[in-house]
């Protein structure tokens, strides 16, 4: 069954709907925590096609962040909203979607554990879960 989402940026100018999500993670690397301000950023990656720009605001501004990825935002409030790879897989930050409280939506690893500081990864069971990082490599 297709499971659709649907999130935006803090001001509603960049809305998706994205459909069927996939490695449901969290990741505590570098780029995502200066893209993000926050020391751990959670994630939901989508074929590029299964992702639909909904807003007025259309596709988000992007910051190109290495040879594969930039890291998209909205030009108005400056929201974090996701990466967009150069690979058809579009990755967006859970904390912009409508309604997660499914627990099918849960992170099933959490990649690049070792950047976060020791009292952050205290504070949750999350970074139990082990770092398979490999597909969080190809996004740096
Ligand atoms: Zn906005
Ligand atoms: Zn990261």
């Amino acid at each position: 069954m297709q499971k659709v989402l649907t999130g935006g940026c803090l001001c509603g100018n960049i809305r998706f709907e994205a459909v069927n999500p996939v490695n449901p993670h969290t990741c505590s690397c570098g780029i995502c925590q200066k893209h993000t301000g926050s020391l751990t950023a959670m994630w939901f990656e989508f074929s590029a096609n299964d992702v639909k720009w909904m807003g007025e605001g259309g596709e988000p501004a992007k910051f190109r962040s290495s040879d594969d990825s930039s890291r998209a935002f909205c030009p108005c409030c400056g929201s974090s909203v996701g990466a967009i790879d150069e690979m058809a897989t579009i990755a967006l930050l859970a904390g912009g979607f409508d309604d997660l409280h499914d627990p099918a939506l849960s992170p099933e690893y959490h990649s690049f554990v070792e950047m976060a500081p020791s009292w952050w990864r205290s504070l949750s069971d999350d970074f139990q879960r082990g770092d398979e990082s490999e597909q969080a490599m190809e996004r740096q």
